[in-house]
């Protein structure tokens, strides 16, 4: 085991729980070896780090907003100094390739500065509605809140919502993915170097049980999950059953529309990236390509582009082995099915590191919109093409998915990529653009089924979800009488 066991994170200290918490090992995805082991939470460490945050929050809430923003000019300082270590570790436990764990640190700085940018965007408004009568809004924060995530993006992905939700004024309670706690650690250890008060964060660790006692607590006002689907619904329904706040991010089943006068280059290489890019394991990863009428020559420079796409070097593992025999299991099948399995991925071994859970890429061809591989989420380096003869037989493809987060189009045609906008069923859309994730301050979150709950998780649209507002009518001007508004 590299590391000793993850422990909790709680009013500034680390500490294991009660001494007889279950442990579950974690593996390097790279070559299956055990890295740590984590604790699985129970309801009493949950309850201690909410009392944890409930005591640091009269202060930190009572904390200019200005003065609460300069942990976050130091904590954006700390990212980017210790970048090659912070992407080593996420390659360590998601498995995703250097490049690729050093963007998604790039990504958590870009969160973090606009967290620093909130004072001049949530600054609050004042009008003089009648004459010598003011309304004003002021925004407060909403209390103790959580952030639930899944292994895919382990230090962003709670970049996500720590910078913007602890700077607006709350007090905040992490629970990662079991499968990849330790940036989470490493997280705390930077926020307290970088001057967060003790308290205002909390790392809990744990899976189900953890999770269900945050979705139960009834001194935890709001929670932002990201995870699957199936998950968000449970947290969703469980946590607004205790009337908390809940935005609850959940799985993405993306279709990328590619036309015939599309650019060849810039859309092959696209959208294989896409599709291959941090294994497969993004929501926003292309997941269904529809290729309208004439499209041949795309699909087989997508095949080249798919060749230097290589396991071990530039694509990383899977997070586990279960997942990966999950992604072998819709290949197999869908090739059962009919489909032409044109760059097949199944059975690749990395030298070195057989242990490993690589899964090469892969494109399937011919696939028809009733095959499970072209209505499930696969998460993995696999693109399936569906054939549609026209733009309005592939918007209705798209359409019938009940996911909802990302959609894009591959075209030189300003009308087709402006059908796609209006009409695709998506929170997200990209023309010509193979992962079109919004960049600050412009806000993350799907639709449908990929996402529960109103407002989106990042940029200007977290404001509204990590704060109340408060709206304030005032009039010291004596001579402005009484009218009919006040
Ligand atoms: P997951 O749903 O399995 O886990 C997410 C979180 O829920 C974890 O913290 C986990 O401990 C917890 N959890 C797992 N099972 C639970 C249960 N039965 N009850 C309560 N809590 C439980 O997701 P994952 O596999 O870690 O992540 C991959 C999924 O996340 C994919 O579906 C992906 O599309 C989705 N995702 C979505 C977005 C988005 O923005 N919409 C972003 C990243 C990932």
């Amino acid at each position: 085991m590299k590391y000793p066991s993850v422990v909790n994170y709680i009013g500034g200290a680390f500490v294991s729980g009660s001494g007889d918490l279950a442990l579950l090992d974690v593996h390097n995805p790279g070559d299956g070896s055990v890295l740590s082991r984590v604790p699985l939470s129970t309801a009493s460490e949950v309850d201690a780090a909410v009392r944890s945050a409930r005591a640091a929050y009269p202060a930190w809430s009572a904390t200019p907003i200005k003065d609460r923003v300069q942990v976050f000019f130091r904590y954006r300082q700390l990212l980017d100094q210790h970048i090659d270590e912070l992407a080593a570790l996420i390659t360590e436990e998601n498995g995703k390739v250097t490049s690729e764990a050093r963007a998604e640190v790039l990504k958590s700085i870009e969160l973090t500065e606009f967290a620093c940018s909130l004072p001049q965007i949530a600054a609050g408004e004042v009008l003089e509605v009648s004459r010598g009568v003011e309304c004003r809004i002021e925004r407060f924060p909403v209390g103790v809140v959580a952030a639930i995530t899944p292994f895919n993006f382990p230090n962003m992905v709670p970049n996500w919502s720590i910078p913007n939700a602890i700077a607006l004024g709350n007090c905040l309670i992490l629970k990662p993915s079991e499968l990849v706690p330790l940036s989470a650690g490493r997280i705390a250890q930077l926020l307290q170097e970088a001057g967060l008060p003790d308290g205002v964060l909390q790392v809990v660790h744990g899976g189900q049980e953890s999770v269900e006692a945050i979705c139960d607590h009834p001194d935890i006002d709001a929670i932002s999950f990201v995870g699957s689907t199936r998950i968000a619904k449970v947290v969703y329904r469980r946590a607004s059953g205790t009337l908390k706040r809940v935005l609850a991010l959940g799985g993405a089943k993306n279709h990328l529309i590619v036309m015939p006068d599309a650019d060849v280059e810039m859309t092959a290489s696209n959208v294989v990236a896409s599709m291959s890019g941090c294994a497969g394991q993004r929501c926003m990863a292309a997941s269904v390509m529809v290729a309208v009428s004439a499209t041949d020559h795309i699909i087989g420079r997508m095949v080249e582009h798919a060749a230097k796409v290589v396991p071990g070097v530039n694509l990383g593992p899977v997070i586990s082995a279960e997942a990966r025999a999950r992604i072998r299991r819709y290949i197999v099948e869908a090739e059962a099915a009919g489909a032409k399995v044109l760059v097949d991925g199944r059975d690749v071994t990395v030298a070195g590191r057989e242990g490993g859970y690589f899964i090469g890429p892969t494109i399937i061809d011919h696939v028809t919109p009733d095959m499970r591989i072209a209505q499930e989420e696969v998460f993995g380096p696999v693109l399936a093409i569906v054939r549609a003869s026209n733009i309005d037989q592939a918007l209705e493809i798209e359409n019938a998915s009940p996911y909802g987060n990302a959609a894009s189009v591959f075209t030189e045609s300003g009308g087709v990529a402006h059908r796609v906008m209006e009409r695709a069923s998506a929170g997200m859309i990209g023309i010509n653009v193979g992962v079109p994730v919004p960049r600050e301050p412009f806000s993350f979150g799907g639709w449908n089924e990929s996402k529960f709950g109103v407002g989106d998780i990042t940029g200007r649209g977290s404001i509204e979800f990590w704060t109340e507002s408060k709206k304030i009518t005032t009039k010291w001007n004596r001579e402005a009488g009484v009218n009919w508004m006040s």
